[in-house]
């Protein structure tokens, strides 16, 4: 038995997803200072690294010092 996909269309919750090379793409060779002073430099094999926490507003999360 094969299962009919739905079309849904409520473009707000579920939009097409993007591939997450997109993201990448969006961000990849930039530097960036972060809320707490340190810098980022994408692309760079000794840079600093950053997490995003979601949320209503994004935060990015500078893992030298967790801030
Ligand atoms: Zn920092």
């Amino acid at each position: 038995m094969k299962q009919k996909m739905r079309k849904r269309r409520s473009a707000a919750q579920e939009g097409p997803y993007e591939d997450i090379s997109h993201l990448k793409s969006l961000i990849s060779n930039r530097k960036y200072r972060l809320d707490c002073g340190h810098l980022v430099t994408l692309n760079h094999n000794l840079g600093n690294n950053i997490a995003v926490i979601n949320g209503k507003e994004l935060k990015i999360i500078c893992t030298l010092c967790l801030y």
